[in-house]
This record gives C-alpha cells, structure tokens and sequence, in this order.
C-alpha cells in the first residue's frame, strides 16, 4: 500500500469520529455524517491552525448545513446534459468524464454532493459506457475527469482510462480536476507522473483556497506535475471566512505562482443545498478582482465567473474598466483609477443605437422571425385563392 493510502485510512471519517475528535454533540454528528459523507484525511487535518479557520470551514461539518433552504440538489443542472451515466457534455467539444465517487476530502460546500462519495452514482462499471460514447462523437477533443477525485484511483486503474482515451483519435486534450496536490500531496509520486507524462497533452486543475494550503508538501507535488510537462491550473471558490478578503486571495495567488500552478478560475460560490453559508455578495468578488488587477503579475489573476444556475455554463464577470464612449474615444479607467481616453479605429460613423441593435440582435433574432411567420397566410388559406 502506497503512503496516500495509508495516510487515507487514518482519516477522520464517522459521526462518531466528531464526537471524540471534536467535542460535537451525538445527534447533530449523526445528521451531519448523513446528510453529506465526512472525510478528512491526517495531512489536511494537520492544517488546521484553530476551530472555524478557513481550513477548518471547508472540511469539518457545520450545524448551517442543515438549515432548510429551497436550493437544488444539482445546482448546475448536469443531469440534463447527460447522456450516459458518466458523462456531462455540455459545451460542443468537451466532456467532463466523472470516473470515482471518492476523494481524499469531502469539501463541506461540494456542488456534487448528489453524487459523490455514493458509489451507485459514479462507478467504475460505467466507465466503459463513457469511453465508448466519447469515441462515438468525434466533435468531442477535450475530456476532463472528475468525480470524486481521479486520482483516487490506483496508477493501474487512471492508466486504463487515460490510455484508452489516447487511443481516440480525436481526443486531443485530457485534462484531470484533482484536488490531490492540495488535499493530500502525497498522492503526487514519481510514478505517477512517470506514467501520465506518456500521455500528453494532459493538464491539470487543482483547486487551492487559501494560502495556508500552498506548503511545503503541496509545493513539492505541483513541481512534480509541472517537470512532468503537466500545466497545472487552479480553480478556487470564492467562500465566506475562508477568502473573502483582496490580501489573502493576493497572497494565494501569488504562492500560487511560485509554486508552478496559474491561477485559471475564480468561482463565484455556486448555489448549492446546504452551503449557503458560504455565499458571498457578488461585489465581494468584483472588488477583489479589481484589488489583484494591476497590484500583482497578470499571470497570477484568475477570471472570475459565475457558473450559472441551471446549466448555462461559466459566465466571466469583471470589474468595470470600460466607462463609455466620447465619439471615437473610448474611456476607460486604470487600476488606479486614472482616466484615459483610446482612439477607436472606425467605429465613429455608427449611432449607438446601431451599435445596441446589433449586440441583441441574436436575442431579436427569434421573436422577429416568430412575428414574420405568423403573418402568412396558412397553406389552406393560399389554396383557397
Ligand atoms: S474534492 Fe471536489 S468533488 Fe470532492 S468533495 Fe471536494 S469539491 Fe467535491
């Protein structure tokens, strides 16, 4: 058994485990341990610094999580674009590729909560099912695995998958969303990397929130990854107590950096049963965008977006650097805040009403031509002249 393993059997991971690790009352152990799986591997564990730090929020269970709310099960609506049982297709041409219900830590505000950690959901039987559909649809060039965490798998079982996708001519990219090089670096081995490099182009995405998460450890995996040939991304979700401030999300971005991981999406956090506590104001997101614009490397800035409800994919969102328009001038402000002004090229002819007619024109689109088709005559009508 591999160090990882090991490291995951010692985890905390039971109502009871609450109640003698953490003092929680027996009942509300219980509710919690069945409303969403607790586990909390020794390595995480070990970063907690005091009870409800940032840390400490997103992996111990919370009393909030089981104040009634009207919010979905599926808050973005994945099931929809399913058409086999492992398998969200979504965008035109990639698939995520859901391949274990595990991780090394249940995360308290995981949108899939429907599904992970519930092996009846996502299971290893319908990973066939998945490679046979992404074969079949020759626009799909991009897959990214996900979960649970692939790389809860063993080497062995990650390399069935990963090679029969090399196998599809017309997969190009794979990429694997793991939260391993944060959660649990240990699992970044040597011969794992030696193994995924044979595949590329793989790519990774992490998910780092705070930057008491990049250490030593950490560091180590993602450099691994990174002398593989394996970009490394990161994926954070913006969340009450735990980020919600411009310094520590400047200063995780920037250890973000320096550890070899670009910082690629900043989520608004999702609207999911059981975590709205961690929800923030929309301006508290904008305002930290425009604290990182300019005060730090361009590399270090994620974009930030809102996965919108109900399935209409990520949605960038940015603080406003565009004011208006002085004829061919368009004004915009820096992240000091100075105004400039820059020549436009040849769009001084055009009324601003033109230039809105044609930015709704797609949403125009459908009711001018529902209007056009209602006002001809039917087929009886014409035969009837
Ligand atoms: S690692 Fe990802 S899939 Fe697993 S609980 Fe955390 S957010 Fe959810």
């Amino acid at each position: 058994m591999e160090l990882w393993q090991e490291m995951l059997r010692a985890s905390v991971d039971s109502g009871k485990d609450l109640v003698e690790r953490f003092n929680f009352d027996k009942d509300l152990a219980e509710k919690l341990n069945t409303l969403f799986h607790i586990r909390i591997n020794p390595y995480y564990l070990s970063l907690i610094r005091y009870p409800g730090d940032p840390i400490w929020l997103q992996c111990i269970p919370d009393a909030q999580e089981l104040v009634p709310d009207d919010f979905p099960l599926d808050p973005l609506n994945e099931e929809a674009d399913s058409p086999v049982p492992s398998i969200t297709h979504r965008y035109p041409d990639r698939v995520l590729f859901l391949t274990t219900s595990q991780c090394s830590m249940y995360c308290r505000f995981c949108t899939r909560k429907r599904k992970v950690g519930d092996s009846g959901k996502i299971s290893m039987k319908f990973i066939q099912t998945g490679l046979d559909y992404i074969a079949a649809h020759t626009e799909i060039r991009d897959v990214i695995l996900s979960g649970g965490d692939p790389l809860m798998l063993t080497d062995v079982m990650l390399e069935k998958i990963v090679s029969g996708l090399r196998a599809i001519p017309h997969v190009e990219i794979i990429r694997l969303g793991t939260k391993m090089p944060c959660v649990l670096p240990q699992r970044i081995t040597l011969k794992l990397c030696k193994m995924l490099k044979k595949y590329h182009p793989i790519y990774v995405n992490t998910h780092f929130n705070h930057p008491w998460e990049c250490t030593t450890e950490a560091k180590q995996a993602c450099e691994m990854l990174a002398d593989a040939g394996i970009p490394v991304g990161n994926q954070a979700v913006l969340m009450k107590g735990v980020n919600d401030d411009p310094d520590v999300m400047l200063e995780l971005m920037r250890k973000l950096l320096f550890m070899r991981v670009r910082p690629y999406y900043l989520y608004q956090a999702d609207i999911t049963k059981g975590a709205n506590h961690f929800r923030t104001p929309v301006s508290v997101g904008l305002n930290i965008m425009d604290k990182l614009r300019g005060h730090t490397s361009g590399l270090a800035i994620p974009a930030y977006v809102i996965d919108a409800p109900g399935g209409g994919g990520k949605i960038p969102i940015l603080p406003q650097y565009v004011l208006g328009r002085n004829g061919n001038n368009i004004i915009l402000r820096n992240y000091k805040y100075d105004i400039y002004q820059y020549p436009d090229v040849g769009e001084e002819e055009k009324k601003p009403e033109a230039q809105l007619e044609r930015r709704y024109m797609r949403k125009r689109t459908k009711p001018v031509r529902k209007k056009v088709y209602e006002s001809q005559p039917t087929r009886a009508e014409v035969s009837s002249k």
